[in-house]
């Protein structure tokens, strides 16, 4: 079976795999108690907010450890929510974001707040002069993704910052990095960015740990609360292992970035080009795109037939973003750039990885295909 769902769950590294085990064994005790032990274990916290603070060029005190990014997500709209609200109840979000990002605005809504949703333009991107022109005195939080999951385009997030910023230097700009770090260049500081979510199971770490940048001088409500870990901002024992095992994600696909890149575009591109060429299917992600992600549709056929075809025929694919898969529900994503419901229920998402090979490639295009050839044939029984 070749994997193509990178983008929902990568292969962590060897390295990786034995942080865990080695930190597992060597430093369980717990990074609060004052013995040895556990200022060693917290010793390991701190080099890792560190390597983490390199990698973004940020400091150290800016970098928080969670659950994964859709806590980091959640916590920093509810967390700047509740805790800016005097300032104001107003949010503007788009309707491309990750599920983490948009039930929490819903949540809000049902609360009181007022979100605006900015949509895409046809291919996915957002105007960054959109989102300025719902910038008032009081919106308190701009959340805009850098990558999208489903079809991998790339927000202008430093024009969307500039603009924001120069309507009300007070609202704070938030970017759900998930799927661009280690695939892009990530610069906070250009972007005006205020707070940044990261995976680490995206980028060839753990599952179940994220990252929350929050640059010096946001406060964010917390959402649990307990002990003082994490700078109080999120209560409860740390994930040693696991935190150690994302820092050494963070430095190793931030340093490969560029490389990784450069070996996947072409394949991208190739990929790209091949769907372009089989008249039943319609390409929804963009030469321009993230590097990793292709994504088309097969209207009128559920994404889930031809994941299901194409996995008879070897290959792991999904048919959107991981979290929404089961949902039998057209794909919002695609909904808001204006595609019907038919191309919305057949979406398919490729997504590539360092293991990938030309001869991968080809037999992926072979995959499809045969699938698409086959589904024809058997058209309308299985739709
Ligand atoms: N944001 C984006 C863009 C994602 O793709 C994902 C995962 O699919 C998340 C947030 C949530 O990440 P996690 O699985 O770490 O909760």
């Amino acid at each position: 079976m070749l994997y193509w769902d990178y983008a929902a769950a990568a292969p962590p590294y060897d390295e990786v795999v034995q942080t865990l085990e080695q930190v597992m064994r060597q430093h369980y005790a717990n990074p609060s108690s004052l013995h040895r032990a556990g200022t060693e274990a917290d010793k390991l916290i701190k080099r890792a907010r560190e390597v983490c603070a390199a990698a973004l060029d940020v400091q150290p005190k800016e970098i928080m450890f969670t659950s994964g990014a859709t806590e980091s997500n959640n916590l920093a709209v509810k967390g700047a929510a509740l805790q800016y609200q005097s300032r104001g109840r107003h949010i503007i979000t788009t309707e491309l974001e990750h599920p983490s990002v948009y039930e929490s605005c819903l949540q809000l809504q049902q609360l009181g707040w007022e979100i605006t949703f900015v949509p895409p333009d046809s291919s996915g991107v957002v105007d960054p002069s959109r989102i300025a022109a719902a910038v008032r005195p009081d919106t308190v939080l701009v959340s805009v993704m850098h990558v999208n999951n489903e079809i991998g385009t790339v927000q202008p997030l430093q024009e969307i910052g500039r603009q924001v910023k120069a309507v009300n230097r007070r609202t704070l700009f938030h970017v759900d990095g998930v799927q661009g770090y280690g695939k892009l260049e990530t610069r906070l500081k250009e972007w005006q960015a205020d707070l940044y979510s990261l995976s680490a199971h995206k980028i060839r770490g753990p599952r179940g740990t994220g990252i929350l940048y929050v640059r010096e001088g946001v406060t964010l409500f917390p959402l649990l609360t307990g002990g003082s870990q994490e700078m109080g901002n999120r209560a409860g024992t740390e994930n040693v292992p696991n935190i150690v095992a994302a820092a050494k994600a963070v430095r190793m696909s931030g340093e490969r970035r560029q490389e990784f890149s450069t070996r996947i575009t072409p394949f991208k591109k190739r990929l790209e080009d091949y769907i372009s060429g089989i008249p039943e299917l319609v390409l929804n992600s963009r030469g321009d795109g993230a590097p990793h992600i292709v994504h088309f549709s097969y209207p009128g056929m559920k994404g889930e037939v031809m994941a299901r075809r194409l996995e008879e025929l070897g290959m792991a694919v999904a048919t959107r973003s991981a979290c929404s898969s089961r949902l039998a529900e057209p794909s919002r994503v695609l909904l808001s750039m204006g595609r019907d419901r038919a191309a919305a229920l057949g979406g398919i998402r490729i997504s590539l990885g360092d293991s990938h090979t030309k001869q991968d490639v080809e037999q992926l295009e072979q995959a499809l295909f045969a699938a698409v050839q086959s589904l024809k044939i058997a058209e309308g029984g299985v739709k």
